[in-house]
């Protein structure tokens, strides 16, 4: 497949520029010796670089964070609430500047940025929303005598940790329910794409957070400068967003001072399409399960099972979409495929497709990383992957399908839940006892039923078993920031 790269057009370059590249601590922006480059991932070319924190700078953003805590509690949550508003109205004003920072940075087409914009945004309205809706409880003890007061309050200075994959949201999902709650917070964005938190970081101090409250460190040296801020007593809490792997050695960090912990972590989706499922759909939510953000998504569909009466057609559909997708530059109208995040991706990619190949699968489209420059792996269609292939026990994380077939409900429930992982699954059936039975007995935390998309800051995302603990989002995401308090009462 052939595809053409464009250099950097002004109004990339316009927006990059307009970032500040520092550490954001106690409100002020700090410059650090070392630098930390910024790879446009469709070029392989420095974009800009910002500062690199050492372990005593990330203890310097928690120290302020602290300092601002007792504060912030303080603020009435109705205000909280007023500037998380300011802030989400901020974010979509500014859409066309903060897609093209995430574009540039993490390489996903326009059109997908900009909704990431919208996404990331709705989650600092949904937790303005929920700030001013805490509530607490009044009640008799049983044996009478006293009474309960029941409290929820802050748990305190928050470090949250966030991948490349979704710069903004990941950001937003974490300092949304943070700031609700009367946390205050460092956030450790991914070193390839520390641009949108920091963007994020300075609209939210435009937006009226008050100094300390929000603190961002980019580093080179994660595990150093997050490890030192978890080993600080003053830090309270860990939200953590990232792989399966990270999240084990950061959880095996929190045991040591009891941290509460929230834990976004990798996944391994099943999708699974009935004889009885509307094809189009079926094929229209694949696609979008399979191929939304690149397929670096934690609820990438990994896994495509297909019932044996309309595996065939399902497959033929399901190619031609895949083949007529453009690939290139995320930036340039009409691209659909952008580039993987780095060369160590599309590596692995490779890898896992020759795996399945080695082990019998049919390689139906692509199968090659492109030539040239930047990260691109072409959209791949592979069918007869058997169970034991590689690319069915990890994740992907690239545009790459591998296809299976099954034969009865029993066994495709037994083969979609033979993982540690347990994120999200897919379901398509125009049956809806089926679906709501498959639905209800797969173990996973979220099920898209009829729909390739399960996102929305709305409902409760998260996963079971490996996929992590907590949920962010929804009506308890706030919750993960807040401590309940009860004091008995003598009469
Ligand atoms: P990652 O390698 O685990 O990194 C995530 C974050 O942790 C980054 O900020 C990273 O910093 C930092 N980190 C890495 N090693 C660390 C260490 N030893 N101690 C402390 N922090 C450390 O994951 P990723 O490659 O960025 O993101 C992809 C993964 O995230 C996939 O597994 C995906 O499924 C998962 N994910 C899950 C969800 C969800 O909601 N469940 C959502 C999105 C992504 P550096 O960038 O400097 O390495």
């Amino acid at each position: 497949m052939t595809h053409t790269v464009t250099e950097s057009d002004e109004a990339t370059i316009a927006a990059i520029d307009s970032v500040p590249t520092g550490l954001f601590i106690g409100g002020r922006w700090r410059e650090t010796a070392a630098r930390l480059p910024v790879e446009d991932p469709a070029t392989g070319q420095t974009l800009t670089a910002v500062a690199d924190a050492a372990p005593e700078d990330g203890v310097a953003a928690l120290a302020a964070a602290a300092a601002a805590q007792a504060a912030w509690a303080g603020v009435p949550a109705r205000t909280r609430s007023e500037i998380l508003m300011r802030a989400h109205r901020a974010l979509l004003d500014d859409t066309e500047r903060l897609a093209r920072i995430a574009t540039a940075e993490m390489g996903k087409p326009l059109a997908e940025a900009r909704g990431e914009v919208a996404y990331a945004a709705e989650f600092f309205r949904w937790f303005a929303e929920e700030a001013v809706r805490l509530d607490g409880g009044y009640m008799p003890a049983p044996a009478g005598g006293s009474r309960f007061v029941v409290a929820r309050r802050p748990v305190g200075p928050s470090v949250l940790i966030t991948p490349w994959n979704f710069p903004m949201a990941m950001a937003t999902r974490k300092i949304g329910p943070a700031l609700a709650a009367g946390c205050t917070c460092v956030v450790k964005p991914a070193e390839q794409t520390p641009l949108c938190t920091l963007a994020i970081a300075e609209m939210l101090s435009a937006a009226g957070v008050p100094d300390g409250v929000v603190n961002v460190v980019t580093t080179s040296d994660p595990a150093a400068v997050t490890g030192a801020m978890i080993a600080d007593p003053r830090s309270r809490k860990l939200s953590f967003t990232g792989s399966t792997a990270v999240g084990k050695i950061l959880l095996e960090q929190c045991a040591k001072s009891v941290m509460r912990t929230s834990m976004e972590l990798g996944g391994n989706a099943p999708l699974i399409v009935f004889d009885d499922a509307d094809l189009g759909t079926a094929v229209e939510g694949a696609l979008a399960a399979k191929m939304r953000n690149i397929g670096q998504a934690c609820t990438a569909a990994n896994r495509i099972y297909l019932q044996r009466g309309i595996a065939e057609e399902f497959t033929r559909r399901f190619t031609e979409r895949m083949a007529a997708l453009p690939m290139g530059r995320g930036a340039d109208p009409g691209v659909v495929v952008g580039p993987l995040i780095d060369a160590a991706a599309v590596a692995k990619v490779s890898d896992l497709v020759a795996d399945a190949r080695r082990r019998g699968a049919t390689v139906l489209l692509g199968g090659t990383a492109a030539e040239g420059r930047g990260y691109f792996y072409p959209p791949t269609v592979l069918t007869d992957v058997p169970d034991d292939a590689a690319m069915f026990g990890t994740e992907i994380f690239g545009p790459v399908a591998g296809l299976a077939v099954f034969d009865t409900e029993d066994e495709v429930i037994e083969r979609a839940d033979d993982t540690p992982y347990g994120l999200v699954a897919y379901v398509f059936t125009e049956n809806l006892r089926r679906g709501l039975r498959v639905s209800e007995a797969l173990d996973t935390g979220m099920v898209g039923l009829n729909q390739g998309v399960v996102s929305n800051p709305a409902a409760p995302f998260g996963g079971v078993k490996e996929s992590g603990l907590g949920r962010e989002g929804g009506f308890g995401g706030i919750d993960e920031f807040l401590e309940t308090k009860y004091i008995g009462v003598a009469l």
